[in-house]
């Protein structure tokens, strides 16, 4: 008897403490239940989800435009879609006309940033269509057109942008020339100069002008390539740019971290951009391009719009000299 009331005393209690279990977690349960109405995406396989090589020989005069290409790349136009995770913050993005840049763009401000885009004037049709789908996020989108291989340029366009958004806390410094030259004996001083000035100088220039302006919290994304360590043959100099970027961004994450700025990159692999069909790669390797990636296929700018996303926002606040790979299965970041 005695025996049989200590154990229901026991159940009792252990009763008790289940119910008491129950109720701590009722409020995270249903906080998880109320996060989960976004209708679940059916399962999409990342082998079929995208044109695959072969892909139509086509050739464009540089810097190219996105809305020429065939097919047309993704920058998740029709299928990105934001949850706040950037909302009052006011980024920067260079080459944000077309490929990596407007992708990171779209997925920017449809989390909520304002957004000032830099981009050739040749370019001006594509960024046109860029800043209308900022707007069309609610969100306000700044066009600073201009040629970065300028020094007063750099600086002037951090100066606007900064004057123009109201402050300034995500740098993307994304642009880059890229022009396959099959020797080096073919590669002139001239050239040689544009790819250095485009891909390093650039890079330097902004961020100088820019961190007065970056309080802590704020991030630095630079765009940096596969070929950083698999360099081409035929791209001895941009490769080296590539190098030259990944390094930058592991000496300044340990610069600047302890201010609270952090810095990482991200590099792709071969991915459907007007850079690749306006001297950036040969007709020959443009029809099969990605096509030996294990996914079998180039990658579309939409693709890497969440990476550029995870690395301004304040959940991968551990995440500082970093650099992200987005490859197919291939090359190393
Ligand atoms: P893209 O042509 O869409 O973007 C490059 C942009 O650079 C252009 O839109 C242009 O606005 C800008 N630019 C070039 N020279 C400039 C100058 N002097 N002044 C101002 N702007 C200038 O091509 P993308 O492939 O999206 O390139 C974005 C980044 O991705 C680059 O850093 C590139 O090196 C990198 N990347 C691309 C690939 C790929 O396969 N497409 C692979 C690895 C890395
Ligand atoms: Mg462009």
């Amino acid at each position: 008897m005695k025996k049989d009331a200590q154990l229901s005393r026991r159940q009792v209690l252990s009763g008790l403490s289940a119910s008491l279990a129950m109720a701590a977690a009722g409020p995270v349960l249903g906080a998880a239940a109320s996060h989960s109405t976004v209708p679940t995406p059916p399962l999409s396989d990342p082998t079929t989800a995208y044109p695959k090589p072969p892909y139509k020989s086509q050739k464009q005069p540089w810097p190219g435009l996105t809305s020429q290409m065939d097919p047309v790349p993704d920058h998740g136009e029709k299928s990105y879609k934001g949850s706040g995770r950037l909302k009052g913050r006011k980024a920067l993005i260079t080459g944000g006309d077309s490929g990596m840049g407007r992708a990171a763009a779209i997925a920017y401000a449809r989390e909520g940033a304002d957004v000032a885009i830099n981009y050739l004037p040749a370019e001006e049709a594509d960024a046109k269509e860029v800043l209308a789908l900022i707007k069309a996020a609610g969100q306000k989108g700044v066009a600073l057109p201009g040629d970065l291989r300028d020094e007063a340029f750099c600086q002037k366009l951090v100066a606007d942008a900064v004057r123009q958004l109201g402050g300034l806390d995500i740098l993307v410094s994304n642009a880059a020339r890229q022009q396959t030259h099959e020797s080096i004996l073919d590669l002139t001083t001239e050239q040689f100069d544009w790819t250095m000035k485009t891909n390093i100088y650039a890079p330097f220039w902004l961020i100088k002008a820019a961190l007065p302006h970056l309080k802590p919290g704020s991030t630095i994304i630079g765009t940096s390539s596969v070929q950083a360590t698999e360099p081409s043959a035929n791209l001895y100099d941009y490769a080296q740019t590539k190098a030259a970027t990944t390094s930058f961004v592991r000496s300044l994450a340990k610069q600047l971290g302890p201010k609270g700025i952090r810095v990482n990159g991200v590099a792709p692999g071969p991915i459907w951009t007007p850079l690749q069909v306006s001297g950036g790669a040969t007709q020959e390797s443009l029809v099969k391009f990605g096509g030996d990636t294990p996914l079998g296929r180039a990658g579309q700018p939409a693709e890497l719009a969440g990476i550029y996303v995870l690395l301004a926002d304040p959940l991968a606040s551990y995440a500082n000299g970093q650099i992200y790979g987005s490859a197919g299965g291939d090359g190393l970041p």
